[in-house]
Parts: C-alpha cells; sequence; structure tokens
C-alpha cells in the first residue's frame, strides 16, 4: 500500500471515497474536506460519504493507494501530470517504461525542470525495480505539485 497527499490543505478530512476492484479489493481510498471533495483525478460520486466526527482526524488528500507498483506510476502520468500521448511515438497505456519516456520528454518539452528529473529518477528506480522508492518519489514530487 503506497500513501499519497493530493492536497496541500491543512484542513482535516470530513469526506472519504474509494474505488474497489470487481473482485472487492480496495484499489484506494481518498480522504477529503469539504472543499476538496471533487477532485478531478479521485472523484467517485457514488460513495462519497461523511465521516464520523468522533473518529481519528485524517488530513484532507490523503489516499491510501493499493495499486501495484507500475500501476502507480502510470496513474501518477496520467493523472496529475496530464501527460499525454505522442502521434509520433504512441505508447500503449500499460507500458510504464514507454510512459515514463513520454512523461520525460512531456517535462523537458513544457520546461519542468524539477520534474523532469524526478521522472528520470523515477526511471532509474523502476527499472531497477525499486518500486516503492519510485513510487515515495512520485507522490513527494506530486504533493509539490497539489492545490492547496
Ligand atoms: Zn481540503
Amino acid at each position: 500500500m503506497h500513501v499519497r497527499h493530493v492536497t496541500n490543505c491543512p484542513n482535516d478530512a470530513e469526506y472519504t471515497t474509494h474505488r474497489r476492484r470487481t473482485n472487492g479489493a480496495l484499489i484506494w481510498q481518498l480522504y477529503t474536506c469539504r472543499r476538496h471533495r471533487r477532485l478531478p483525478d479521485w472523484h467517485a460520486p457514488s460513495n462519497v460519504r461523511r465521516l464520523d466526527p468522533s473518529g481519528p482526524p485524517q488530513p484532507c488528500g490523503l489516499v491510501y493507494d493499493h495499486r501495484s507498483g507500475p500501476d502507480v506510476v502510470l496513474s501518477h502520468i496520467n493523472g496529475w501530470m496530464t501527460v499525454g500521448t505522442w502521434t509520433d511515438a504512441p505508447v500503449a497505456n500499460t507500458d510504464w517504461a514507454g510512459r515514463l519516456r513520454d512523461a520525460h520528454r512531456f517535462a523537458t518539452y513544457t520546461r519542468q525542470k524539477e520534474l523532469a528529473a524526478a521522472v528520470a529518477e523515477v526511471t532509474r528506480l523502476a527499472e531497477a525495480e525499486a518500486w516503492d522508492q519510485a513510487v515515495a518519489l512520485l507522490a513527494e514530487t506530486e504533493t509539490r505539485h497539489a492545490p492547496s
């Protein structure tokens, strides 16, 4: 399980929502305040529920992500990084190495030096199958880019 913070919001969460696989296993669970209830990449309207206010406080933007390392990498690239596809070299969305190359090219093209450096390091870690470190670095980078 990977921990992510997809907002830089100082509030405690009031709501939670999640996605599950057809077998019932959790894919991810998100906690948010009222203002961040509808984050574009993390919106599952059918199951938003209010948290019990007497329960332990959770910060807004906390995500427990239960996906595999490669699937989490793809969710970063397709989510907050908003990396599209390049028509001169289309890459399948399941090809994490190809999508990381797309992300590096995108970050370089859009002059996001810090993101390009992070993606280069994530690529090195992923190729060494150091998925926990790759995903942790992406989570740190995501939080720096997250809405407040
Ligand atoms: Zn919030």
